[in-house]
């Protein structure tokens, strides 16, 4: 049976009729640009995250940037990034003229090692951006406990982790301020590049509204340089649209992923990632750490089984930044993009198919072994 990585039709553009109704939605009401349709999207997913405002922008590495941006972080200054994370949260760093300073993640969970973060800490540490890579949430409690400590801002790169609870509390609500993306294939996706910034401080908010809108409030007044990355009404009509499917398909993800589990247990070729206790995952994503990855990748595709790799090379290890191969700080970081594998994933996957998936991963597992 052949598998793809994601189900296209089922997974982003799920119900197409809903989608065409909202588009024309939208264009009925002659909503395009920061119109009815953004304001009413902002508004319904700040209720759903539990936070007070939500600005709408052109994608999630944008998110990023316009906060730290909006918090004055510059040239000259510092920010604490994970050793292993997709390159848009270092480069939202690089893109305000700031340093990314990278903290070696947990090697088994794949997240920001909050014990580690003091170490990294310098007089030019301005921020700290926690990744909720793959779906669960990053220890918070810890993270923003050490940047009280030390007068630093934290933004959670929420990108992976739409709806995520931490102790209760949803991802976007956990810290000074939080970006989204809703790139077609993240939990909740539009039909093309969009994000947002969740956050309690309506100071932020104002001056990111300003950011995203040439600097502006009053039109063809323009306080500071800012950039052209709106939020565009006919993906946020579709945003609304899939907003109110994406409880459903959320606790979908955690029961596909449960099938996967009880399918892998006892099998020790092939180990899971753990799940924090105190956290609920939306598996974003659905990872396994393996010997010879990449054999094991290839010998699935011939299969016909598409898995995936997120992400194949740390950030630090890209031409883009090029720190040193040897560093301590990557340690755990760098053994994830040598061995991490993503499975087939997508909410409505079925059961059939996870087997063929399974399947296949042990005799390609089980070919390296004989290998
Ligand atoms: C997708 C993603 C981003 C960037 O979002 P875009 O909308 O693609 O710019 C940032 N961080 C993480 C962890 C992501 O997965």
């Amino acid at each position: 049976m052949k598998v793809p990585f994601v189900d296209f039709k089922a997974s982003v553009i799920g119900d197409k009729a809903a989608m065409l109704a909202a588009i024309e939605r939208s264009l009925d009401g002659g909503s395009i640009i920061l119109g009815a349709e953004l304001a009413a999207f902002e508004s319904e997913f700040a209720a759903w995250c539990g936070a007070s405002h939500c600005v709408g922008v052109g994608n999630g590495l944008d998110a990023i940037s316009f906060v730290l941006r909006a918090w004055g972080i510059g040239p000259g200054d510092e920010v604490i990034v994970p050793s292993q994370t997709f390159v848009a949260t270092w480069l939202a760093v690089s893109h305000v003229g700031a340093t990314p300073v990278e903290v070696d993640v947990e090697p088994d969970t794949v997240l920001l090692d909050a014990a580690l973060i003091e170490a990294a800490i310098t007089p030019r540490t301005r921020a700290i951006i926690p990744v909720h890579l793959f779906g669960q949430t990053v220890d918070m409690d810890s993270v923003v406990a050490v940047a009280r400590r030390h007068g630093l801002k934290v933004i959670e790169d929420a990108a992976q982790a739409h709806g995520a609870l931490y102790k209760g509390r949803r991802a976007g609500t956990l810290a000074d301020a939080a970006a989204f993306s809703f790139y077609p294939t993240k939990n909740l996706g539009a039909l093309g590049d969009a994000g947002a910034i969740t956050t309690d401080d309506a100071e932020l908010a104002a001056k990111l509204r300003m950011l995203r809108n040439y600097g502006s409030t009053v039109k063809y007044h323009h306080d500071v340089a800012g950039y052209n990355s709106r939020l565009d009404d006919v993906q946020a009509a579709v945003l609304r649209v899939k907003l109110r499917a994406l409880d459903e398909a959320n606790a979908d993800r955690r029961a596909a992923a449960a099938r996967y589990d009880r399918m892998l247990a006892g099998f020790a070729p092939v180990g899971g990632l753990v799940t924090r206790p105190d956290c609920a995952h939306v598996f974003h994503l659905y990872v396994v750490m393996v010997d010879d990855r990449d054999g094991v990748l290839q010998r699935m595709k011939a299969r016909g089984v598409d898995a995936a790799i997120h992400y194949p090379v740390a950030p630090g290890d890209q031409k883009a930044y090029g720190m040193a191969a040897g560093r301590v700080s990557a340690i755990h970081g760098r053994a994830a993009a040598a061995r991490a594998l993503s499975l087939p994933f997508w909410p409505q996957i079925t059961q059939e198919q996870q087997v063929a998936v399974v399947d296949a991963l042990r005799v390609a597992v089980r070919r390296e072994q004989a290998a």
